[in-house]
């Protein structure tokens, strides 16, 4: 259960150990309390009087419930705060596409137990003041529009968990597609540090997915190849591509896309071979050009990114679906006059 109070000026009592209630303090100094604080259930500090509502954190400590007791017959409520967690360590949690809606509940656990998250620009990165009460750091863009380093993220996620935070990397999609997750992960095992890495909904399949796009369909496509276009492909990866027959799935292409479809079509794949670009899925102003192979250099020569490229049959699966949609669309408005008539 979940309740949402208004706790303006309201007094809270917080109890629990420092580093176990410093997630608590922080939440409930946010929603806008006057935390008092008491570490050990024999503290030898006056108790406030009568607060609004005591949150235990469940720090292991023996001892808490008499206390707790006599709160709850004085007619305050108890509410049950679980402990942070343990601190010096760093979390990988992919983010998904860019919307809410798409974290893992994992993610949102470990967002919820952060001191601090670097955020890259493509996680859900708007709605994090409302998940977490970490320190919020945008590594994605400095001011001045500068981007941070690669060095200089895994070096503020160390030193900061060295510190004692308990620090969250959020990234785009998930952290081990295209994220340099691994380098993340192996710069926090060289300081010694212990790191868990939570997975996140990858662009590469949810992009397609938010156009109506399935990267497999039974008879159509069984399999799907997932390609960077960050640097231009050779073509020796271009003619065994063309050779798969299957999905082509490229992220980061819209760089390289005119390199990429006259490769294909030099690899023999068929002009007619269709094509769709999706751009800013799950966001404002997510747009989906479709077109095929011989024509999408033009097609989307407005496009940008981020965008995914779906290159195969199963752009047609969309259509089609598109079509009956409409299809029924009709029916029901037919039908609608019909009944209304
Ligand atoms: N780790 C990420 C990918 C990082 S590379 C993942 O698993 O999704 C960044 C590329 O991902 C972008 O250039 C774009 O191609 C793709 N991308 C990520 N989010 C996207 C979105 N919301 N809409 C379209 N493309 C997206």
């Amino acid at each position: 259960m979940q309740l949402s109070i208004d706790l303006t000026g309201r007094e809270v009592l917080v109890t629990g150990t420092d580093t176990a209630a410093r997630q608590a303090v922080r939440r409930y100094e946010a929603a806008g309390a006057v935390v008092r604080r008491l570490a050990g259930p024999h503290g030898t500090a006056p108790l406030p009087a009568k607060p609004f509502l005591v949150a235990a954190v469940d720090d292991g400590q023996p001892g808490w419930e008499p206390l707790l007791q006599q709160y709850r017959a004085a007619g305050v409520p108890v509410a049950a705060e679980p402990a942070a967690g343990a601190a010096g360590h760093v979390t990988l949690v992919g983010g998904g596409p860019g919307t809410t809606e798409l974290l893992t509940v994992a993610a949102v656990k470990a967002l919820r137990d952060a001191d601090v998250v670097f955020y890259d620009r493509l996680a859900p990165c708007q709605d994090l003041p409302a998940l977490t009460s970490a320190e919020l750091v945008d590594v994605g863009k400095k001011p001045g529009h500068h981007k941070v380093g690669q060095s200089d993220i895994e070096k503020l996620m160390v030193d900061s968990a060295l510190a004692g935070n308990n620090v969250v990397r959020l990234k785009g999609g998930d952290p081990y597609v295209f994220g340099r997750g691994g380098e993340e992960v192996a710069a926090c095992v060289a300081a010694g540090l212990k790191v868990q890495v939570v997975s996140g909904v990858t662009s590469a399949i949810s992009v397609p997915a938010a156009a109506g796009i399935p990267v497999t369909h039974r008879n159509v496509s069984h399999m799907f190849t997932v390609v960077s276009g960050h640097a231009p492909l050779t073509d020796k990866e271009h003619g065994h591509l063309a050779g798969l027959g299957g999905t082509i799935v490229v992220l980061m292409g819209i760089g390289t896309l005119h390199h990429l479809a006259a490769g294909l079509r030099r690899a023999g794949m068929r002009t007619d071979m269709p094509m769709a670009v999706v751009e800013r899925g799950y966001r404002p102003g997510q747009r989906t050009t479709i077109a095929d192979l011989g024509t999408i250099t033009s097609a989307a020569a407005g496009c940008s990114n981020p965008a995914v490229l779906v290159i195969g049959e199963v752009v047609r699966v969309a259509e089609a679906n598109r079509g009956h949609a409409e299809a029924a669309a009709d029916l029901d408005r037919l039908a609608a006059s019909l009944l209304g008539s």
